[in-house]
């Protein structure tokens, strides 16, 4: 499947398009998954566009600091016990989205090695 060339988490950060939003703030966004693969299934944003992880740069330390920070956050808010955050990184990975995010995937038990 080729990548998306819509950024539709684009247009959830510009609120053109719905989301269920559980966090915001200058720098990120956090918003349920419409096709959850567990209990939880929170995806993390950047407000700044960053098409992958592999176009990341020594200036986008900070951000991909704070992603983990409101991750962690929401994972304590949530009770989770146990968690998995997840990136893919271009198709081959299973990127869909052109816009780097981290999955919050909680709520049961996840199996090693990821598909
Ligand atoms: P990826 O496969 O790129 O790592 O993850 C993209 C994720 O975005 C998928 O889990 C998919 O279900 C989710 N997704 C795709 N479109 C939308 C949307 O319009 N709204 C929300 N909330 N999630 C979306």
């Amino acid at each position: 499947m080729a990548m998306l060339d819509d950024n539709i988490f684009l247009k959830i950060i510009e609120k053109k398009i719905p989301a269920k939003i559980v966090y915001e703030d200058d720098q990120c966004l956090a918003f349920a998954d419409t096709n959850p693969q567990a209990p939880v299934h929170i995806l993390i944003i950047p407000r700044k566009v960053i098409r992958t992880h592999a176009d990341i740069t020594e200036a986008d330390e900070q951000i991909l600091g704070h992603l983990h920070i409101v991750a962690q956050k929401l994972a304590t808010k949530l009770n989770l016990d146990g968690y998995r955050l997840v990136l893919n990184c271009n198709e081959s990975a299973g990127q869909t989205v052109p816009h780097l995010h981290l999955h919050l995937l909680g709520g049961r038990d996840f199996a090693w090695p990821p598909g």
